[in-house]
């Protein structure tokens, strides 16, 4: 055999490898109980080890932007399209084409760069007392920062992402007049200092320290669980409004390819396969949030809080209007 056949030989051997076999790469910030069953179950069925490390989104950020090409990640997880923009914008992630993935994820869901696609969807709704709201007396976000809610609203800390991406979606619907006229307003609402965290917010609210909040419905769900007497209930806003306001504040948790992995195909067959009919119940039940692909219905238990109307402008608006949403938060005095 010639030196130039021998080489031939070994592509070819090396072609012949089964790709699924080479291992995966993960960088998640979502935790790992959320995950490891998942990753279990991928092994399983397609003989692909996956390996990950868990950490906090900035510090996996910095983390891939400081081993460069470097870097043993393929795949980059985290919560909040803010997060997955910020990762696209410092160069981090690759555009992946994927048939599978546009039809499984709803477009307003995913980066239209294709660099970040959507698995699981949070919607941040209201929360209430109902011994203390009555019926109709709620309608949207905005209507909060209206005087008849004075001393009756609760919110989370602004020094939270999902609050900001809420004030940044209503920043590309209204600009940052109108926007910053809400948010004094809700300031001039809150029955008492800003929580930090949305469990904490809906407390006060079944306390009766206020009527209403602003949450992440994951956490009412854990919430009730644990004490299902509280005096709370969901209120979906914002569904019969048209336009750019439409529809309850979703966020999603999500991933990408990372600009430098060593098995990109790899990486993007696991994004593909979480994005599945098969995956979404697994990946988006465990924490009590929404499938993103719109053919897996949620959990019974999720299901139960009823059916709502998302807002459908893209979240990167969110990642992108950030910055201008933390400034104006400040001006208008929301701690
Ligand atoms: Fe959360």
């Amino acid at each position: 055999m010639s030196f130039a056949h021998f080489i031939t030989a070994v592509a070819l051997a090396a072609a012949a490898l089964p790709a699924l076999a080479q291992e995966v790469v993960v960088y998640s910030a979502r935790n790992e109980q959320l995950i490891k069953p998942l990753f279990d179950a991928y092994t399983r069925e397609t003989g692909t080890p996956i390996r990950f490390i868990t950490d906090k989104e900035g510090p996996l950020m910095a983390r891939l932007k400081a081993e460069g090409k470097n870097t043993p990640a393929d795949m980059l997880l985290t919560v909040d399209a803010g997060n997955l923009w910020q990762a696209a914008e410092e160069g981090l992630l690759r555009p992946v084409r994927s048939t599978l993935l546009e039809t499984a994820i709803p477009a307003h869901l995913r980066d239209p760069d294709n660099e970040w696609f959507g698995l699981s969807v949070r919607a941040r709704t209201l929360v209430y007392n109902p011994n203390r709201v009555k019926p109709g007396e709620l309608t949207t976000y905005e209507d909060l920062a209206q005087p008849k809610w004075k001393n009756r609203l609760c919110l989370r800390t602004s020094k939270k992402v999902y609050n900001q991406s809420l004030v940044a979606m209503m920043i590309h619907a209204y600009g940052e007049d109108k926007t910053e006229d809400i948010t004094r307003g809700w300031v001039a609402n809150l029955a008492t200092a800003p929580f930090p965290d949305d469990t904490k917010a809906m407390e006060a609210v079944a306390a009766g320290q206020c009527d209403v909040t602003l949450v992440n419905t994951y956490y009412f769900g854990r919430l009730m669980e644990k004490n299902p007497n509280l005096p709370l209930a969901i209120f979906w806003p914002n569904q019969n409004v048209s336009g750019a306001t439409a529809g309850v504040h979703v966020n999603i948790s999500g991933a990408g390819v990372t600009r430098h992995a060593h098995n990109p195909a790899g990486a993007q067959k696991l994004i593909e396969w979480l994005a599945s009919a098969k995956a979404q119940n697994m990946f988006a039940d465990v924490n009590m949030e929404y499938p993103v692909n719109p053919r897996v219905a949620p959990d019974k238990q999720v299901a139960a809080w009823g059916t709502f109307k998302q807002n459908l402008v893209n979240v990167k608006e969110a990642g992108r209007l950030q910055v201008k949403a933390v400034r104006l938060m400040d001006r208008a005095g929301y701690r």
